[in-house]
């Protein structure tokens, strides 16, 4: 009996002290969300706050993007040569006139995120530089290659995708002549010091078909046909697209600036 006494008070006294020790604990665990909490504000920042953009739509480009061509007008565009763009706009779409040179945006533009599409001609003409040859040049100096790139042989830095010259697109993204194909590309541009010397070259990244094939490579100069690329100081310039004496289609044209 008495054994049992012990026995039962040893029980209550159990039962006491897992009681004490879960109230303890509760209080414990609280302090220490309260002290987890406290210790991770120090490095939560509210502000300043990302202004709110409306994504793109397959029919509206992003709510802060500046359009350059819509379909509807060559308005944006000028030609390299002086005058208006002389390419042709038909059922929305915008047509390199061969023979007209390249155009050009009126504004200038820095650093950007660009997207464009394009499609190289249904009917396939040439081969390897001669087949759906044009190009989309940041700054009027750093070329994106277009060029119809399916079952067309050519120098890989200067297929569909290259930074002309100067890097090869990591893989083939390219769809088939008379296909609409995006690119989506983030341009750094090159920053110059007081003293006119390069300070940051430009930088590419860019998306062809929704596929990665430039990684933030660094460009080494403004494209050349021959020889190597040499920077040579400039501020914000146009962007143009380039008349390669192939009917290459354009539409969707916009941009963000970075
Ligand atoms: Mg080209």
């Amino acid at each position: 009996m008495l054994k049992s006494s012990h026995t039962l008070a040893a029980m209550l006294l159990a039962v006491a002290v897992t009681n004490n020790s879960a109230t303890a604990q509760e209080e414990s665990r609280a302090e220490r969300v309260a002290r987890i909490n406290a210790q991770a504000a120090i490095t939560e920042l509210w502000e300043p706050a990302p202004k709110q953009v409306k994504p793109a739509s397959a029919q509206t480009p992003p709510s802060d993007a500046i359009v350059l061509f819509d379909g509807s007008s060559l308005a944006a565009w000028e030609s390299v040569r002086g005058g208006d763009a002389q390419w042709l706009i038909e059922d929305g779409i915008l047509i390199v006139e061969p023979g007209t040179g390249l155009i050009k945006t009126r504004e200038s533009f820095g650093s950007v995120q660009l997207h464009v599409e394009w499609r190289s001609p249904a009917e396939v003409v040439g081969d390897s530089q001669d087949r759906g040859n044009s190009g989309i040049f940041l700054m009027e100096d750093y070329e994106v290659q277009v060029l119809d790139s399916v079952d067309n042989p050519t120098y890989v830095n200067g297929q569909a995708g290259s930074i002309y010259k100067q890097h090869i697109p990591l893989v083939n993204a390219s769809l088939g002549p008379g296909q609409w194909q995006t690119y989506d590309i983030v341009f750094m541009a090159p920053l110059f010091g007081s003293d006119g010397r390069l300070t940051r070259p430009a930088t590419f990244t860019v998306f062809h078909n929704g596929i990665l094939i430039q990684n933030n490579v660094t460009v080494q100069g403004p494209t050349e046909f021959i020889g190597k690329p040499n920077y040579r100081t400039h501020g914000d310039l146009p962007l143009a697209l380039q008349d390669h004496d192939s009917p290459v289609a354009y539409r969707n044209i916009w941009l963000r600036k970075l």
